[in-house]
């Protein structure tokens, strides 16, 4: 079955392997699902699974090609040895809501769960489509993306890897998690601009390479790690199942009770997978976006009224300081029930003038399932200090603007139903803030900030973080926003 089509074309649908290989579509659409019916999987299905394998059985349904058992192995092979826990996204109960914790893999962020199966995804496609040409990925991060793609893709055979992170604009620890990272096939530069220029940089060299080939050429396929690639997306729809699972076997919920989830959103992949597994068949009852100081998508969803057109705010939730989220042209595809005109019209006047509105339409879907708000640094400095100090909960900077716009949406809709709230990275890799939340004066330095952090809370510091420090710098690039394409040129032509 061809499952997947580009949010900018004509259908001419291709496989899951295809999509996944291409990251991109080639007029720079995203691949998209074109219906939800053959991807079905009830909830009851996966009551008595362990969250490997309701991994195993969501990608079966959303990777058409890819046979049940290759998906096993490779959910095997890329979890095997890197989770804190078997569990793989542990379930909390805190203060009469759920904190789903997805930051137990090797970074302590939530791109774990994706990133370590990318890279087994990716050569498992170039397999399929028997092509034998170098891969390199090329990728743009706001801080956490980097580390887990390179973690995720260090030294697996026929791949590269270059991510691009804005100079100053990721902590001191994720930029030392990243300068740090071992492998052969590594490459880290820094960008003197902002996450959006690194970003934009990076969408230009695949527009480049698209018209000019001098990668193909040179027998490598560039291909992308961001959340634009299928292979990102997929993963994440497990944990929407596992963190449902768990809350019928606890007995918190009944089979068939709707439960609402609550999203810190960056680049709108994250949610977009709580979407996907509605579209599935999990009883999903709204979708509540959280945002922080830039409120990109909760002005659009509000008002229908798309404008990047507006300061970059730098906050303490770094993973989510983005202006275009990529991911929503896929939603705003499927809202519109597939008109490609419409998302390609809109996405020119996105990039030609840096605003678009919706149609009517479109808004009218999305509101029904999703509800949006934004909290500012303060507020979710407040809610870290109160909910630690009246639960003994840590919780990072992303994860309490979710608390935070959870906390508006129980007040302003009610509804009444569970809440789970997607915690997405672990408070330890944003030390400074957090100890600042608990009225502590910030620390030297990240790793100070993480000592003093752990001497006030005695919350355990994540191995993966704790043995950071002593280990050697090996990445020291850095260039401007221009000259990210001859960068890649060079590693390409080596
Ligand atoms: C990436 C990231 C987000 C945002 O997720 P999106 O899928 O981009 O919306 C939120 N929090 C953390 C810690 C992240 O790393």
């Amino acid at each position: 079955m061809y499952m997947y089509q580009s949010t900018r074309s004509p259908a001419q649908p291709v496989r899951a392997s295809q999509a996944i290989f291409r990251g991109l579509a080639p007029d720079g659409g995203l691949y998209t699902p074109v219906d939800f019916d053959s991807m079905r999987l009830e909830p009851k299905e996966v009551y008595s699974l362990s969250a490997r394998e309701i991994s195993v059985q969501t990608l079966k349904r959303l990777l058409d090609d890819f046979s049940e058992d290759e998906l096993r192995e490779i959910v095997e092979a890329g979890y095997r040895d890197k989770f804190e826990t078997e569990d793989l996204t542990p379930l909390a109960e805190v203060a009469g809501a759920y904190v789903l914790e997805l930051f137990r893999g090797p970074t302590c962020a939530f791109k774990d769960v994706a990133l370590s199966l990318l890279p087994r995804l990716v050569t498992a496609a170039r397999e399929k489509l028997g092509l034998r040409d170098r891969i390199l990925v090329l990728t743009a991060t706001s801080g956490d993306t980097g580390k887990a793609a390179l973690k995720g893709f260090e030294d697996v055979p026929g791949t590269e890897i270059a991510v691009f992170y804005p100079q100053g604009g990721v902590s001191d620890v994720q930029r030392a998690q990243m300068v740090t990272q071992t492998g052969s096939n590594v490459h880290v530069c820094a960008v003197r601009g902002n996450f959006d220029d690194a970003q934009t940089g990076v969408k230009a060299i695949f527009a480049h390479e698209q018209e000019h080939g001098w990668a193909r050429d040179a027998g490598v396929r560039l291909s992308s790690a961001n959340s634009i690639n299928l292979g990102r997306l997929a993963p994440q729809v497990a944990y929407y199942y596992k963190a449902y699972a768990d809350l019928v076997r606890r007995g918190n919920i009944r089979p068939g009770d709707e439960v609402d989830f609550v999203v810190p959103t960056g680049n709108f992949g994250d949610i977009l997978a709580g979407e996907f597994a509605r579209r599935m068949g999990l009883p999903v009852g709204r979708l509540v976006c959280a945002s922080n100081a830039n409120r990109v998508l909760t002005d659009f969803i509000r008002t229908g009224r798309y404008d990047r057109r507006r300061e970059f705010q730098k906050t303490l939730s770094p993973s989510m300081d983005i202006l275009v989220s990529s991911n929503l042209e896929r939603y705003l595809f499927l809202a519109a029930g597939g008109d490609w005109k419409a998302v390609a019209d809109m996405m020119e006047k996105l990039r030609a003038k840096g605003v678009y509105t919706a149609p009517e339409s479109v808004m009218r879907e999305m509101r029904r399932v999703f509800w949006a708000d934004c909290a500012t640094d303060e507020e979710a400095l407040e809610v870290i200090g109160r909910v630690f100090r009246e639960t003994g909960y840590l919780m990072d900077t992303h994860t309490a603007v979710a608390w935070k716009v959870m906390e508006r949406y129980r007040a302003e809709e009610g509804g009444g139903r569970p809440a789970v709230v997607l915690s997405t990275a672990s408070p330890y890799k944003f030390p400074a803030a957090v100890l600042r939340a608990l009225g502590k004066s910030a620390a030297e330095d990240g790793f100070a900030a993480m000592d003093a952090l752990f001497a006030e809370t005695g919350a355990p510091v994540p191995a993966p973080l704790a043995g950071l420090r002593d280990m050697p710098v090996r990445h020291g690039d850095a260039v401007g926003k221009e000259e990210m394409l001859e960068y890649i040129q060079g590693i390409a032509r080596r």
